[in-house]
């Protein structure tokens, strides 16, 4: 789960790392507020959406101007023009995709001093299973282009679980961002800050871009972008609080009530699997047949005939899908449930895309005469060589 910049540095905060003031607004009324309350002489409007590259980015209106979502502006009035021009428009970065997300909320912030931009994350290094602090004195820009380009320029330093924090790696962070004097102590004890902030609220990323050096001195958090893990989420309600629906997908919501691993992607077969290792080997082997999936879905391994339907219906409602592919192997999962659930989602919502059905395992017999009797117009495979190649054909003739 995802939040936005403004609710991420009120909660770095909480744990003392130094942001900037600000507030979030809704509409233009609000924005003006904000900024009346802030000193200036100058102030920051920046666009809140799920996703980075907003300084760069550019709106799809032209109401919205040329400059993309991060604005400077030198008085309360042009702050409040700004909001207006922003709330409502299409914003498009890198990160977003071609479509933009709208932007339905803004943060209006103080200026900041800026002399050195840095970059630092934290996220949770597989490869090693310890949290890894990654830095660089190249911050602001985008760090791909950094670590493609000059990857020397990049250091990842680990933290042993064991031993927790500790100053020693604070003064490694602060010998690869240069930093000496009294901002490697302030490096030291921000880091620590963010360390246990990461850990307490169980975080799967915490990236600052860019984490600033100021004209007077201070080292200070000018972005903050956090991912919690989500099987952790039950310990941490304060954060569930801060989710935003309207910047998910809505399928994905739709699934997550029904407990259904669901992920859309941007092909046109839909997938209804059981198991993700079945799920990862459809999708394979659709993109094999020269196809490709509309979604990874997994039902899991004891689904019932109503997560079956659910899972049904967030397939047939994504306009994309052109055809789908079930694949079930009943093992936990009887093949009649999967049948029984798939007929009464036909009945409920129609089909109007060529069905594939691929039953094996535990009752496969039952749960293929079910079908075979529903007189729905359902096309059976034999094995998943066989339903791949049927579902890509049907779809592209
Ligand atoms: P994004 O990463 O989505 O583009 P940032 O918050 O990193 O958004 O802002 C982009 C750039 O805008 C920063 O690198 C910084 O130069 C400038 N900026 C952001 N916030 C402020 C601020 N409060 N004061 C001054 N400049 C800012
Ligand atoms: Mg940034």
């Amino acid at each position: 789960m995802n939040i936005h910049e403004y609710q991420a540095k009120a909660l770095l905060k909480s744990f003392s790392a130094p942001v900037s003031d600000g507030h979030m607004a809704l509409n233009a009324r609000e924005a003006e507020a904000a900024a009346k309350m802030l000193p200036g002489p100058l102030w920051v409007v920046k666009a809140q959406i799920h996703a980075g590259g907003r300084g760069k980015g550019h709106f799809k209106e032209e109401r919205a101007g040329e400059a993309g979502g991060v604005r400077l502006a030198r008085s309360v009035t042009e702050a409040r023009e700004m909001a207006n021009q922003m709330l409502g428009s299409t914003l498009v970065t890198k990160q977003t995709g071609e479509d933009g997300k709208q932007v339905q909320r803004v943060y209006i912030e103080d200026g900041a001093d800026i002399e050195r931009e840095l970059y630092l994350s934290l996220l949770v290094d597989r490869a090693t299973s310890r949290v890894a602090f990654v830095c660089s004195t190249e911050g602001g820009m985008d760090i791909e282009g950094v670590a493609a380009e000059t990857p020397e320029k990049i250091h990842t330093i680990h933290v042993d679980p064991a031993a927790g924090y500790s100053a020693y790696v604070g003064r490694r962070i602060a010998a690869a961002l240069d930093l000496d004097g009294d901002l490697l102590k302030q490096c030291v004890k921000l880091m620590g800050a963010l360390y246990t902030a990461f850990v307490e609220k169980d975080m799967a990323l915490l990236e600052i871009n860019p984490l600033i050096v100021t004209r007077s001195g201070k080292l200070h958090v000018l972005d903050a972008k956090i991912g919690f893990d989500d099987n952790a989420l039950y310990r941490h309600p304060d954060v569930v609080e801060l989710r935003d629906l309207t910047e998910e997908d809505p399928k994905e919501i739709e699934a997550s009530k029904y407990d259904l691993s669901y992920v859309a992607l941007d092909g046109d077969i839909g997938c209804m699997v059981n198991g993700a290792g079945l799920a990862m080997s459809t999708m394979d082997i659709i993109k094999l047949y020269g196809a490709e999936p509309a979604n990874f879905l997994d039902v899991g391994g004891g689904a019932t005939e109503e997560k079956v339907a659910a899972a049904f219906k967030i397939i047939t409602s994504d306009p994309k899908v052109k055809g789908i592919l079930i694949n079930i192997f009943g093992g936990i999962m009887k093949c009649d449930t999967i049948a029984e659930g798939v007929i009464a989602a036909v009945k409920e919502v129609g089909l109007s895309v060529p069905l594939v059905v691929r039953l094996e395992g535990t009752n496969v017999e039952k749960g293929k005469k079910i079908i075979a009797e529903s007189g729905l117009d359902v096309i059976p495979a034999d094995d998943l060589d066989d339903a791949a190649q049927k579902i890509v054909k049907a779809v592209k003739g």
